[in-house]
C-alpha cells in the first residue's frame, strides 16, 4: 500500500472511530438518565414502569459495550463522556415524554452516523448502527406508548400500575431481548 493510500485509510478509520465514540457518549448518557428515572418510578411504586425502564437501561449498556468493542477493533480508545447532563426531579408524564425525545434524537443521530460509516467504507460499523437503530425504535415506541396512555387516561392508567411488581428477574437480558415492545 502506498503512503498516500495508507493515510487516506487511516483518516477514514479515524472518522468512523469519532462517530462511534459520539454514539457511545449518547448511550452512556441514556444509561444514567434512565437509571435515574428507574429509581424515581420505583420510589413512586410504579413497579411495571420502573421494571421496563431498568430493562431499557440494560439495553443501553449493551449498546455502549457494542460501540466500545467496535472502537477497540479499529484501534481506537472508547470514551467515557456523557453526551448530555442528566436531568433530575421530573414527574411521571415528563419522564416518558422526555425519554421518547431522547430516543428520537438518538435515532436521528445514528442514521446520520451510519451514513458517515457508509461513506468511509466501513460496512461492519454500518451494520452495527442498523441493528442498534432498530432497538432504539423499540424503545421509542415503548416510551411513546406509555406517554400517550398517560395523556389519554392520566390517573386511571397510573393507578392500574401502582403497586405492580418491579422485579426484572435474576438474569435480565434487557428490554429488547426480553421480548419488550410487543404491546
Ligand atoms: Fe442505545
Ligand atoms: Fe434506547
Amino acid at each position: 500500500m502506498t503512503k498516500a493510500a495508507k493515510s487516506d485509510k487511516d483518516a477514514r478509520r479515524d472518522k468512523v472511530i469519532e462517530v462511534l465514540n459520539k454514539a457511545r457518549a449518547m448511550e452512556l448518557y441514556a444509561i444514567s438518565q434512565y437509571m435515574i428515572h428507574h429509581y424515581a418510578l420505583d420510589a413512586m411504586d410504579y413497579g411495571e414502569l420502573a421494571k421496563n425502564m431498568k430493562l431499557v437501561a440494560i439495553d443501553e449498556m449493551r449498546h455502549a459495550e457494542q460501540f466500545a468493542e467496535r472502537i477497540k477493533e479499529l484501534g481506537g480508545e472508547p470514551g467515557t463522556d456523557l453526551s448530555d447532563k442528566v436531568q433530575m426531579g421530573q414527574d411521571v408524564p415528563k419522564i416518558f415524554d422526555f425519554d421518547a425525545v431522547v430516543e428520537d434524537v438518538t435515532i436521528d443521530a445514528y442514521n446520520q452516523w451510519l451514513s458517515v460509516c457508509r461513506e468511509m467504507g466501513d460496512n461492519v460499523s454500518v451494520k452495527l448502527f442498523e441493528a442498534i437503530i432498530d432497538e432504539e425504535q423499540t424503545h421509542f415506541n415503548h416510551f411513546e406508548n406509555v406517554s400517550s396512555h398517560i395523556v389519554r387516561l392520566g390517573d386511571a392508567y397510573l393507578s392500574k400500575i401502582a403497586g405492580t411488581p418491579s422485579s426484572t428477574g435474576a438474569a435480565s437480558k434487557g428490554f429488547v431481548l426480553a421480548g419488550g415492545g410487543g404491546e
